[in-house]
């Protein structure tokens, strides 16, 4: 009997199965020189899906851009474009987890963490699947992802990012990338609150204004300052 016990050394408490690494959002080089390459491209924020490759759904091999109208701090992507986006991929034989599960888009700043419009955008458009990752590249190299997952208990974890060298990767197309950014990136010029009557006017015409800058800002702004000559007094006064 004792011969027996000491020959089985593994401690019960200890699990029969190796622990699986925790998941990790990985990008080929080629993908991740594009997303700087688009990133770096104007003063806005930029938007697109990622394709991951067809065996490991966590691996991005491209950022594809669809037509989207940017401004510094939001982004807007047109719905029938998604749509289009989304047949073509179809056709070319991909699976929807291979390209609607994975949200990328940048910050033009510093800061990386999802604000409520990209919390908003993301439950709206990829809350009915399975599983997404929202990943946000800010300008000055700070990076989030998040592996979200809507099935059973639901959940939701942070995961890291790597760029995988490990595999071969095309080389980069500057003139391609150009062109796609300059074919899908609508920048939308904010109208300042000093333009109020033109702010108003396109924001009838569905035009992005930002918040105070459409036809009841008028409004607002006479309540707060009175006459609209003072308010250009005050504006004066606070320029540095
Ligand atoms: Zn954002």
């Amino acid at each position: 009997m004792k011969s027996e016990n000491k020959n089985n050394t593994m401690p019960l408490c200890q699990p029969e199965r190796p622990i699986p690494a925790p998941p990790m959002l990985r990008f080929s080089p080629t993908a991740w020189a594009k997303l700087l390459f688009l990133r770096d491209q104007g003063d806005t924020e930029v938007t697109g899906f990622a394709i991951a490759a067809a065996e490991d759904l966590l691996l991005v091999e491209d950022i594809c851009l669809v037509p989207q109208t940017c401004m510094s701090a939001s982004v807007a992507m047109d719905d029938q474009a998604v749509a289009d986006f989304f047949d073509e991929q179809v056709d070319r034989g991909l699976k929807p987890g291979q390209f609607a599960r994975i949200w990328v888009h940048t910050h033009p700043g510093n800061w990386s963490q999802p604000s409520s419009i990209d919390e908003e955008t993301f439950w709206r458009v990829f809350g009915r699947t399975d599983w997404a990752v929202m990943f946000i590249l800010a300008r000055g190299g700070q990076n989030y992802a998040r592996l979200q997952f809507h099935v059973g208990p639901g959940g939701d974890m942070d995961i890291p990012i790597s760029v995988d060298y490990r595999r071969p990767f095309a080389a980069s197309n500057h003139q391609a990338w150009k062109e796609e950014y300059l074919a899908g990136v609508h920048q939308e010029v904010l109208v300042m609150p000093r333009e109020v009557n033109a702010a108003g006017s396109l924001a009838k015409q569905g035009h992005a204004v930002p918040f105070g800058a459409d036809a009841d800002w008028f409004d607002w702004q006479m309540e707060l300052f009175g006459d609209p000559d003072d308010f250009q007094e005050f504006q004066h006064a606070v320029k540095p």
